[in-house]
């Protein structure tokens, strides 16, 4: 396939421009043609001199006047100007040290000049015009499009290029998508597509292209994940659940309607014959564990096995902890990285011989050596720091057992049902309660001692402080630097209180025992790095500084903020924040206003875009390219619905018109599945 030769084999392209264009991403002659604009300039239309207005970006046509003239200003500055004219008038055209152009343009010739108009003492100027010969037209004089670009690697050597290749592949392309999809969304074939994605003849085509790969993309990422999906909704262990009253009865406190909503659509899947694929949404605190444990208890009255899977060490304890004193002992373990030597050989025998009917743990569990006797439940809580693959691992681990995730922060519906696509969602949509709200204040480093102040009579009232530090740069070593040195800080302006320090590189066991002294009230403040941002539960705890919170996601920080207020004090959340950004407070500001996880999930996902809050890489994920959630909603829910029509019609993809997608779906997961879902 000439997709796949190297972008080399084009006239364009030699060492350097390989080198800048693999900085891209561009390695192959497909890569490149599938690298598309990010908008198009419609500068098909020429105007004449006299109707250049200010601040419109006009294409131009015109002769060389009075060719360039170089003069110097400072030091380094050199400035290029040239009149250009036409049967209506005379205008300047001007560069800042571009000492090319001095001998490009001879009087008479003619060109076309690109750019934005100002008027300088009644003279028509255009700073740093495109400009092209009138001979040719693929930077002005048509439809040009403009292109997401790195440093050195210009829109004109690209757009060469790019004409280059696509002329290459036209005519070449296997069309993907199924016949019966094109027809019925009315999508373009894949020729046309490719080519008027790059260089249409009207904005129309443009769009018509658009309109095709927007929907593709949108159509192979559902398809992707609905692949990855191991969950059979045939077969399914049906459990009786008319017997489950008695799970209140363990509570020291009634259920919420809310709980008590998700609770019975979770017995109705549970006892309808199918297997569950449901996630539940819920906002920080609205007591998903509660729900998760009901789930187990019919499981487990029904002589079935369940597993609850927790992405750190600590959150696993703290379920083994809970789930010990409702299913006693002698029913639960703990599988986790640090369980080792006999102890772990004791708990695996436990698990497949079934004596052990609830599984807590963490990655541990969906090892290859855990081995189950009847799995009939699995659970992933935090779910946003597990990948599909994980996920979908431990369901392997039982015989299409029913499957329950649970979300860690909640996010808008509709980046649920794109991430979630055919699972049922269940909202625990109301809190505890007598919860209280906390008191949020956005503060900056003028505050410091303030707020010290603020520590001190907290903790000399009994009550327990966090400070979160964020992520450096994704390095641990610098991370472990910033929360020692808040510590050591703390340390010397508070002797008299026990501060501690729990980071994301200690060993899990370490880690434990820090918070259980902290959950046990022995320290008073406990400086950590993001690891208690998941799940801990410590209500004593009232105060929660977040240093350089300008780092977080809002969604976080209110993730964050949700490990205090679970007492009945009074509490508080400071968000100091440094740097000039202006939008800084304001930003932080949503996590002030309000307390409602699914508004600043909305937020925060307006703010920075669902790529980042979905953290599709992170979940192993393509990136999407064109789509827009917002503004392709519409799309999104159609191609969805011809995905579920694809996999329901030919599961395997082996249909001959399932070909190429299959074969374009396996390479561009290829990362999650290693190349090996599809078939
Ligand atoms: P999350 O939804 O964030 O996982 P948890 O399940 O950790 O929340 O619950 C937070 C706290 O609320 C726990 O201490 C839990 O015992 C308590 N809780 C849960 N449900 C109720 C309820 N119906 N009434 C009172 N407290 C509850
Ligand atoms: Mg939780």
């Amino acid at each position: 396939m000439i997709t796949d030769s190297p972008i080399e084999v084009l006239s364009g392209v030699g060492q350097q421009r390989s080198a800048l264009l693999g900085k891209l991403g561009i390695k192959t002659i497909g890569d490149l043609v599938y690298f598309f604009p990010r908008y198009i300039e419609d500068r098909g239309k020429t105007v004449k001199i006299r109707d250049m207005r200010a601040g419109d970006a006009v294409c131009v046509q015109a002769q060389v006047y009075v060719p360039v003239q170089e003069h110097f200003v400072r030091n380094n500055m050199r400035i290029y100007t040239m009149l250009i004219s036409d049967e209506t008038g005379v205008a300047s055209v001007m560069w800042f040290n571009n000492k090319y152009v001095k001998n490009v343009f001879r009087k008479g010739d003619i060109y076309r000049f690109y750019g934005k108009v100002t008027v300088k003492n009644g003279r028509r100027e255009i700073v740093s015009p495109v400009y092209e010969n009138v001979n040719s037209s693929l930077h002005t004089g048509r439809v040009v499009p403009v292109y997401p670009l790195t440093e050195n690697l210009h829109q004109k050597t690209i757009r060469n290029v790019m004409m280059e290749a696509v002329s290459k592949v036209s005519g070449n392309l296997n069309e993907y998508l199924p016949q019966n999809i094109r027809h019925k969304f009315n999508l373009c074939e894949i020729n046309y597509a490719i080519a008027n994605i790059h260089f249409p003849q009207t904005e129309e085509d443009y769009e018509i292209a658009r309109k095709r790969f927007v929907f593709e993309e949108l159509l192979l990422f559902q398809l992707g994940i609905l692949k990855m999906r191991t969950q059979s909704t045939t077969g399914g262990i049906k459990l009786d659940t008319s017997d489950c009253g008695g799970f209140t009865g363990l509570l020291p406190f009634s259920l919420t309607n809310a709980q008590k909503r998700v609770v019975s659509e979770i017995y109705a899947d549970l006892s309808s014959g199918k297997a569950m694929n449901r996630l539940v949404q819920g906002d920080v605190g609205s007591g998903k564990t509660v729900v998760a444990f009901a789930s187990i208890y019919a499981a487990m009255k029904n002589g079935f096995q369940s597993a609850l899977m927790a992405p750190t060490e600590v959150l696993a304890s703290q379920h083994y902890k809970s789930a010990c004193t409702f299913f006693g002992e002698e029913n639960v373990v703990l599988l986790t990285g640090s369980v080792t030597g006999k102890k772990r050989a004791a708990v695996l025998e436990k698990i497949k011989s079934g004596q052990a009917s609830v599984v807590i743990g963490t990655h541990a569990v969906i090892e290859d050596n855990v081995e189950f006797k009847n799995l009939a439940l699995a659970i992933t809580d935090e779910q946003h720091r597990f990948g599909v693959r994980q996920r979908a691992l431990l369901s392997k681990k039982g015989e299409t057992p029913h499957v329950l995730i649970m979300s860690a922060t909640p996010i808008p519906r509709t980046l649920a049902l794109i991430l979630y696509g055919d699972l049922d969602i269940s909202v625990v949509d109301e809190l505890p309660p007598g919860r209280q709200n906390v008191d949020t204040f956005v503060v900056d480093l003028s505050m410091r001692q303030r707020i010290d102040k603020f520590i001190e009579k907290n903790v000399m009232a009994g009550r327990q402080v966090y400070v979160v530090c964020p992520l450096v740069e994704d390095s641990q070593t610098l991370d472990l630097k910033a929360a020692t040195a808040v510590k050591q800080r703390l340390e010397e302006i508070f002797p008299q209180f026990s501060v501690a320090l729990l980071h994301g590189k200690m060993k899990p066991k370490e880690k434990n025992e820090i918070m259980e002294k902290f959950a046990s009230g022995q320290t008073n403040i406990l400086v950590s790095t993001t690891v208690i941002e998941v799940g801990v539960n410590v209500p004593n705890a009232t105060v929660m500084i977040i240093e350089n919170a300008e780092r977080f996601g809002l969604s976080q920080l209110h993730q964050i903020r949700g490990r205090v207020g679970r007492g009945d004090e009074k509490s508080y959340c400071i968000l100091f924040y440094g740097g000039e950004d202006k939008n800084i407070p304001e930003r932080l500001g949503v996590i002030k206003q309000t307390n409602d996880g699914f508004v600043i999930s909305q937020k925060d996902m307006e703010l920075r875009g669902p790529g980042d809050i979905l953290g599709l890489r992170q979940h192993g994920l393509p990136d999407m390219k064109l789509a827009d959630l917002f503004s392709d909603m519409k799309t999104f829910r159609l191609a969805q619905d011809a995905a579920l029509e694809i996999m329901r019609s030919d599961p395997g993809l082996e249909k001959g018109e399932h070909l190429f997608l299959k074969e374009k779906l396996n390479r561009m997961f290829s990362d999650v599945l290693n190349g090996n879902i599809v078939g």
